[in-house]
């Protein structure tokens, strides 16, 4: 039995490792996702062949539990709603990490390195349950969103974990009065709490990315103090990944993870930038668009977040396919960070069949745009602001951005003026190439689907 649910784990933690390599790219993601639903049924199965398993009624009922919640969940969540549920489920693994962890404690005196790992494991755990339930709340808007600060919060923050991690050294140093452990988990269980308050709700997509690495510590410092290999090795990923992805978040952004964590990013919106400028913008219509956009030879298309907000991905579809049909070469051009998750685009992009061979990262496309006909821009505005460039006042200066100004015309559909994530005015929207085409993004696209034929026979 022994080498049955060793060789479990073994197929366990080679096809998690697969999984995450083949998640690198939307051309294998789909086979990512499905090795790393293998990955997890190998450790659950390798986990219930070993001997130490007491009571298989137990699980069995956890088993039924869990499948309660979270197949409902994942059945009724809209794409939308992925970084919010996505911060649920670290609650969840999280909250079992740090109940593991409390149980050990209280199962068996646990000295030396073991102690270490579970004061990590519990610590890391409990903070990251409440930080994520906290996270899931402002991005579903049961809380306010905006970055909710107060004088001396940093330093409050800072005193609450220092205090929590005197108590953890103080249980590893020597057997500690049975009141430190509850009060050691209560303190973690706050700082979750207090951490997310400062952050705005458009930064808790990189911050569930770094709640995801904390998660994975968690469950690898859990594999050390059960003497587990694919816990380590499976958190040691997770914490692993995590931390990158938000670390190109962050960069992408433009921002350092201090921002993110203490900046209250957010807090000062500015107004519509129609109400505050004067400025002229040239404006057109779906006829007009159509066909400047049927006599281009090489269009990029850049995505962003209005088009998940309109979900207008079929429609754009069913634009880039009437384009190409007519001879246009139609590429897109995907930000890092254009939507509200990593990745959005390109799942959207890739729910609505588009070739991933059209689809280009920011580094590989940007200098395409000086040689493009048109780059028709659709629901995106921070993600194409120029101001990124050369303001240094500007609170995105710095972004690495699209350079979609370069093109010979610029369109963009979008409903107003109004500024987007950042909250600022967009100066490519003044620029003598630029044709603002107002309207919803569904909408306009699908105008623009029905214009096109007409424009290339006129
Ligand atoms: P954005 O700067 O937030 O702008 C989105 C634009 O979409 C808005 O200006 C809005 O203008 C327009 N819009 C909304 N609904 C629309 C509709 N139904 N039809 C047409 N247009 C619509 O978006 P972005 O350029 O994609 O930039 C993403 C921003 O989010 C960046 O600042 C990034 O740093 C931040 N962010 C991203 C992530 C991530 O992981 N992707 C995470 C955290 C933060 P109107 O209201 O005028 O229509």
């Amino acid at each position: 039995m022994s080498q049955i649910w060793q060789l479990s784990y073994l197929v366990a933690a080679v096809t998690i490792i697969f999984s995450i390599k083949w998640l690198n790219s939307p051309a294998t993601a789909r086979r990512g996702v499905i090795a790393g639903e293998f990955g997890m049924l190998f450790a659950i199965i390798g986990t219930l062949l070993r001997n130490d398993v007491i009571s298989y009624q137990g699980i069995f009922v956890a088993f039924l539990l869990g499948a309660a919640i979270g197949a409902p969940l994942a059945l009724k969540m809209p794409m939308t709603s992925v970084p919010q549920f996505t911060a649920l489920s670290h609650a969840f693994g999280a909250l079992a990490a740090a109940l593991v962890g409390t149980a050990e404690y209280i199962r068996e005196t646990a000295t030396g390195f073991t102690m270490v790992a579970l004061a990590v494991e519990t610590l890391l755990g409990f903070l990251t349950f409440t930080a994520s339930v906290m996270a899931f709340a402002k991005l579903q808007e049961l809380i306010p969103t905006r970055p909710m600060t107060y004088k001396g919060q940093n330093f409050v923050n800072l005193a609450l974990l220092v205090l929590a991690i005197v108590l953890a050294i103080w249980m590893v140093v020597t057997p500690a009065p049975v009141w430190v452990f509850p009060l050691f988990s209560a303190l973690a269980l706050l700082f979750g709490v207090l951490l997310i308050l400062p952050i705005g709700g458009g930064d808790m997509p990189t911050v569930i990315a770094l709640l995801n690495s904390y998660a994975g510590m968690s469950a690898a410092a859990m594999g050390f103090a059960l003497n587990n290999r694919l816990l380590i090795i499976a958190g040691a990923l997770n914490a692993a990944s995590g931390f990158i992805l938000s670390v190109i978040m962050c960069k992408a952004m433009n921002r350092s993870f201090t921002n993110v964590l203490f900046g209250a990013f957010g807090q000062v919106q500015a107004g519509p930038a129609a109400a505050t400028t004067a400025k002229p913008v040239r404006s057109a219509t779906a006829e007009d668009a159509a066909a400047i956009l049927a006599s281009a030879r090489k269009v990029i298309v850049v995505p962003g977040y209005g088009m998940a907000v309109a979900q207008a991905q079929h429609k754009l579809r069913e634009l880039s396919d009437v384009l190409i049909k007519n001879g246009v070469d139609v590429q897109f051009a995907i930000h890092p960070v254009a939507g509200r998750m990593p990745g959005h685009m390109n799942v959207l992009l890739a729910e609505a069949d588009i070739s991933y061979e059209r689809l280009h990262e920011m580094d590989e496309i940007n200098s395409d745009f000086s040689e493009a006909d048109v780059a028709l821009v659709i629901g995106a505005n921070d993600v194409v602001n120029p101001a990124a460039r050369h303001d240094k006042t500007s609170p995105i200066y710095g972004m690495p951005i699209l350079d979609v100004d370069k093109a010979q015309t610029v369109m963009v559909i979008k409903r107003s003026l109004n500024p987007g994530f950042a909250g600022i005015d967009n100066e490519l929207y003044y620029n003598p190439n630029t044709l603002m085409l107002f309207g919803d993004a569904k909408v306009f696209v699908s105008e623009l689907v029905k214009e096109i034929p007409a424009a290339v026979h006129a």
